[in-house]
Order: C-alpha cells, then sequence, then structure tokens
C-alpha cells in the first residue's frame, strides 16, 4: 500500500511500512506506510496546489464529480465489503449492508447538498445590507478511526470537498484498505488530482504532524476522547478549526410501559452490533424494576443466540482483546454477575463473546468507562428521576435510547438527558441532515446535513451601504 498524494500513489519518506493484521485471522493481509511530517508536508502541498482551481469550480461541476465517485462505490460494494471486513474483523454481512452504502450516502448527500444551500442577508433598515459568504477554508485535515471506516472517513471526505475545500484525510492505521480503494476510485471518478489526498500511518506521527501543520486550516477528527484531548492541544495554539466527534458511553432506559419485544430485538443489537464497537452502542442498559427480571432473561436469550462470526466479528486487534476481557475482570472483582458469555472465543481471531453483566452500579467503573466492545451491563431504577441520573451519570453525552410508550414522558425524558442525540423506541435509526455530535467529554461540535457544510466554509460577511 502507498500513500496517495497530487494523484499519485508514493512511497512513504521513511520507506518503512508496518504490518495490516486481519482481526479474524491474526494473518498479515498488508503493509501500512510508516508515514511522517515529511508525506504530511508534500501533501499539504499538493492540496495547497489544487485547491485554486477546485475551490473556483461551480458546485454543479464538484457536486456531478461526487456523484460519478458515490457511483464507482457502489459499482465495487462487493470489492469494499469484503476488503473492510478483512480488514476491520467486522461481519462482511455488516461491511455490505452498512458500511459501504453509507458511503455511497454520504456522496450523494453532500453532492446534492451543495446544490441546495443557501445563506442568510440582513438588511440593516433602509441603510445596509449584509450578505453572509461562506467560502472553503482550504486545506482541510481529516482524522478518522477504525470502527467504520469508510463510512466514517468519507463523512468527512464528503462535505469537505463538496464544499470546495481540498484534503489530506488519515485514515486509522489499524484499517487501511478501503481508503487505499477509495484512491483509486477517485482518480477513476475523475476527482482533480491533489483535491483528496490520503497519507497513512500512526496517529502519534503522521496524525499529529497533519493537526500542527500551518498550512491546515481545520480538523475534522473522530477518535477517541483522550486522543481528541490531544488533537486539541495541538491544533488550539495554531487557530484551527476544530471538530471533535469522541467516544460514548450511552444510555438505554427501558420504562414498564415499552413494547418489550420491540425494545429487546432493538437494544440487544444496540449493544452488540460491529461486535459493540460502534460509537453509539447502548452498552449500559437501565430497566424499570417492574420488568427487570423479565427483561434480563431476554436480553441474556437473544444474547446467546448470537453467533460468532455472522454476527458477532472480531474485535480490531490484539490489544483491544486485551482492554475488553480486562473489563469483564474488573466487572467481576466489581462484583457483577456474568449472566452471559464472558470469555474469549477459543478460535483464531480476536473474538470475544457478547457479554452480559448485571448486578453493578452507576458508581462502577465498568458502567463509566468505554469499553467499546461486545459488553453491556443491565441495572435496574426505580423511578424516572432515577433513570434520568443514571443516564447522565458519566462523563460523556454522545446517544441514548429511551423505550416507552407515553409521549409525555418519552419528551420529558429526551430533554432531560445530556447527549447530542436521543433515540426513541428505536437507535441509530439516522437522517444524514440532523445535527450529529456529543455533549460534554463525547465532542465538540456537529456533524451532518447544513452543520457539516457550515463547519468546512468560513462565514464572511459583506455590508453594503444602501442608498
Ligand atoms: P483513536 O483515538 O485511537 O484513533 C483515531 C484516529 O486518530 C486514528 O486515525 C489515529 O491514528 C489518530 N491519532 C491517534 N493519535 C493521534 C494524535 N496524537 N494526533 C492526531 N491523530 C491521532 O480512536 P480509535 O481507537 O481508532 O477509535 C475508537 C474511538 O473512536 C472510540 O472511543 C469511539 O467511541 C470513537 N468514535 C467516535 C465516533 C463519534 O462519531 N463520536 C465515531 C466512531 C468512533
Amino acid at each position: 500500500m502507498m500513500n496517495f498524494i497530487g494523484g499519485r500513489f508514493v512511497a512513504p519518506h521513511s520507506g518503512a511500512y508496518f504490518d495490516d493484521i486481519d482481526p479474524s485471522t491474526e494473518e498479515k493481509i498488508g503493509d501500512v506506510p510508516d508515514s511522517d511530517e515529511r508525506d504530511i508536508d508534500d501533501a499539504v502541498r499538493a492540496a495547497r496546489d489544487a485547491f485554486p482551481s477546485w475551490s473556483r469550480t461551480t458546485a454543479a461541476e464538484r457536486s456531478n464529480l461526487l456523484l460519478k465517485l458515490a457511483s464507482l462505490i457502489e459499482k465495487n460494494l462487493d470489492e469494499l465489503a469484503e476488503l473492510e471486513a478483512r480488514d476491520s474483523g467486522k461481519p462482511l454481512s455488516l461491511a455490505r449492508m452498512l458500511d459501504i452504502p453509507r458511503a455511497v450516502a454520504n456522496f450523494r448527500f453532500f453532492a446534492t447538498a451543495i446544490l441546495h444551500d443557501a445563506s442568510e442577508a440582513h438588511v440593516t433598515d433602509t441603510t445596509a445590507l449584509n450578505y453572509t459568504l461562506r467560502q472553503p477554508l482550504g486545506v482541510v485535515g481529516l482524522i478518522s478511526p477504525w470502527n467504520l471506516p469508510l463510512y466514517l472517513l468519507t463523512w468527512k471526505i464528503a462535505p469537505a470537498i463538496a464544499s470546495g475545500n481540498t484534503c489530506v484525510a488519515k485514515p486509522s492505521e489499524m484499517t487501511p484498505m478501503t481508503a487505499n480503494r477509495l484512491a483509486e476510485l477517485s482518480l477513476e471518478a475523475g476527482i482533480p488530482n491533489g483535491v483528496i489526498n490520503i497519507v497513512h500511518g500512526y496517529g502519534g506521527k503522521a496524525g499529529r504532524a497533519l493537526t500542527t501543520h500551518d498550512d491546515i486550516a481545520a480538523i475534522s477528527f473522530t477518535g477517541g476522547t483522550v486522543t481528541g484531548s490531544a488533537v486539541a492541544a495541538n491544533a488550539a495554539p495554531r487557530f484551527k478549526k476544530l471538530s471533535l466527534e469522541l467516544g460514548g458511553k450511552n444510555p438505554t432506559i427501558v420504562f414498564a410501559d415499552a413494547d418489550l419485544d420491540e425494545a429487546l430485538k432493538t437494544t440487544t443489537r444496540a449493544a452488540f452490533w460491529n461486535q459493540g464497537e460502534i460509537c453509539l452502542c447502548g452498552s449500559q442498559v437501565f430497566v424499570h424494576e417492574s420488568i427487570y427480571e423479565k427483561f434480563v432473561e431476554g436480553f441474556v436469550r437473544i444474547t446467546n443466540e448470537l453467533r460468532i462470526g455472522e454476527d458477532i466479528g472480531a474485535l480490531i486487534s490484539a490489544a483491544h482483546l486485551e482492554k475488553v476481557t480486562g473489563y469483564i475482570e474488573l466487572a467481576k472483582q466489581e462484583g457483577g454477575t456474568i449472566a452471559a458469555g464472558g470469555k474469549r472465543v477459543d478460535r483464531k481471531g480476536y473474538f470475544v463473546e457478547p457479554t452480559v453483566i448485571t448486578g453493578l452500579g452507576t458508581d462502577c467503573r465498568v458502567l463509566q468507562e468505554e469499553i467499546f466492545g461486545p459488553v453491556a451491563t443491565i441495572t435496574p431504577f426505580r423511578d424516572d428521576a432515577e433513570a434520568i441520573a443514571f443516564a447522565n451519570s458519566t462523563r460523556y453525552g454522545l446517544s441514548a435510547s429511551i423505550w416507552t410508550r407515553d409521549l409525555q414522558r418519552a419528551h420529558r425524558v429526551a430533554a432531560a438527558i445530556d447527549s447530542g442525540t436521543v433515540w426513541i423506541n428505536c437507535w441509530l435509526l439516522r437522517d444524514l441532515r440532523v445535527p450529529f455530535g456529543g455533549m460534554k467529554e463525547s465532542g465538540v461540535g456537529r456533524e451532518g446535513g447544513f452543520e457539516s457544510l457550515r463547519f468546512f466554509t468560513e462565514a464572511k460577511n459583506v455590508c453594503v451601504k444602501l442608498g
């Protein structure tokens, strides 16, 4: 694999590569460039050179090119899904159904959004007319994680280039394959050289160089909260615009009047989809005490039916497997009961059984920290106030899911929960137009729809004196 700079595939300056591992076989499947600040510098220069002409293209021209790229991703869906599944360990069916279709949707969505965008005008009585120009920023840096590799990378590339910026993207070092294929497809689509540049490598080296580069106007980062803090510390003194989409510890609240069958079906999916490696996974479930036992029984039954390999993929790495199984051990030390799963699967690959833990309160670390694996806790609550307090008890505030048939309660609880998204009687039902992001330590800023286009442009007020 090589870096993609100025429309060409080039080796990293260091000449060094590290191994790309298939988490489900533990075998090496590729060589990843170990890039450093020299490669980032080359990529930024290519992006800077491409910016003047790209930023002058019409919205219709950019839209057409993005739509072409979307169609090429769609045409190559099977191959991309296979690459994604091998690289990340996720089930192939999930990559086919979720990851790659969403990458297609991301390009289509922003390709058409720019055709409908409008800006404000403020008329000052009869004295002046103010209008707001929204102009591209220049070269932007995009950093993405391994859990939804192409899905999240394109969620940044699409709005960045649709609004006239050029970009340098650094995908996760653990899942570079679909980004590499995207680079090839961008050439086939006719996206001009230098508009999309992709530099592979470690976060502490290539990623850090991107966040500290003087010619990068903005950083859009999705990843862990601790990394987000380092990114902010590096980018803020250089006055870069920043968007941070970080970790989560998302509560699911099931009230006594919920549709239990539907709640069980969806909350188990919310806990274990993508083996729990989705920032939005509902990893802590709070259930009204009157239905607690019945709910736990149903949740455990469905969990035990999940098939390793088909429903539950491998975790991303040996280190992550250690982390996740470490939390299962911690749960036992904290006094929890393992109601389902609890062990590494006895086969090749970093598979962990979907695990259900009961008997822990919100003061336990297992209920406070992001585990990011197939581990869910279930805890009973007494009343609405306690459910809200439990849901708001962590440092995170990304998403929540509420299950009730009581309309007033649903709206009241939604308003009281500190999170960027609240789902009522559903989970991960996404409309790409809505603001998406986190409160508290789950992030700063919102992406999605016009929020993304706002982020990737600078607002400039032009004031014209009238009369
Ligand atoms: P991570 O923070 O380890 O890495 C994310 C990206 O940042 C990678 O590309 C990595 O190479 C890079 N990076 C690492 N150190 C860096 C540095 N010092 N400077 C610049 N870049 C650096 O996260 P991860 O383990 O890849 O992903 C999992 C995390 O991402 C979880 O916490 C999850 O909740 C979060 N996540 C959040 C969202 C969201 O939308 N809020 C979506 C998906 C994942």
